[in-house]
């Protein structure tokens, strides 16, 4: 299958993803992650792009378009976690699975209040071993190393003054494609502000996963 992971920063997505990839086997491609792997690597593309992430800004469309497409035919399967952010990057995702005469299965729209959302980014966490989220008092960090060695770290564009530009981008920009693929009959809304085993059930039932 072929799922979107939809929804504002810190609905959930990286961690339904996680859930659904262990479900499924598919492949669980992050845009964000992309962008923080090119950032690490230090590349010309790294040094260009690493600005708009620490201002919490979009990265322009036709670099985020190059950097995602090649991942689209690498996998029969996968989940899309932070692409498509604008209609642009929706439009340049039709038009590159046509290429391959595929198209999106499902859009998982996780909902959650901004208040909340601001809460729960604070308290996230992400291993610089595995990349894996955690949040310091929802979903802690294991103790045992053998299972992720962390360090668990904070991301720098984790402060509030970056999380609430971010989420006035989603609903200025992001939000709006809710429209586009509920017209398509593809999209299914879950209330993210339940705890994490909730979100994932209904994540489950959304993608036929729920025997
Ligand atoms: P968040 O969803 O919290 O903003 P991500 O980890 O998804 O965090 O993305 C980190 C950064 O990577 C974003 O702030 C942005 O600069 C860039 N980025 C990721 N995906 C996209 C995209 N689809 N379009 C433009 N920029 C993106
Ligand atoms: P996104 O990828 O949408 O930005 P994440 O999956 O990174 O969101 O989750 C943001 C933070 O909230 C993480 O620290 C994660 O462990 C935690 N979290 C995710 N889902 C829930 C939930 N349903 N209830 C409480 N905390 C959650």
């Amino acid at each position: 299958m072929r799922i979107i992971i939809f929804g504002p920063q810190g609905a959930g997505k990286g961690t339904q993803a996680g859930k659904l990839v262990e479900e499924t086997g598919a492949a669980h491609i992050a845009t964000g992650d992309l962008v923080r792997e090119e950032i690490k690597k230090g590349s010309e593309l790294g040094e260009k792009i690493q600005e708009y992430n620490d201002k919490g800004e979009l990265v322009p469309d036709e670099i985020i378009i190059e950097m995602t497409k090649p991942h689209l035919d690498k996998h029969d399967g996968w989940i899309l976690d932070g692409f498509p952010r604008n209609q642009a990057q929706a439009k340049a995702l039709d038009e590159a699975l046509e290429e391959i005469d595929e198209k999106v299965d499902r859009v998982i729209a996780l909902e959650a209040s901004d208040e909340d959302l601001v809460k729960r980014l604070s308290g996230r966490r992400q291993s610089e071993a595995t990349g894996k989220t955690y949040h310091i008092e929802h979903d802690p960090p294991p103790e045992d190393s053998d299972e992720d060695a962390g360090p668990f770290v904070q991301r720098d564009d984790d402060t509030e003054e970056a999380i609430r530009k971010r989420l006035e981008t989603y609903h200025e920009e992001t939000e709006p494609l809710k429209d586009y693929y509920e017209e398509q009959g593809i999209l299914v809304t879950v209330d993210a502000s339940q705890g994490i085993d909730e979100v994932t059930k209904e994540v489950m039932k959304a993608v036929g996963e729920d025997k």
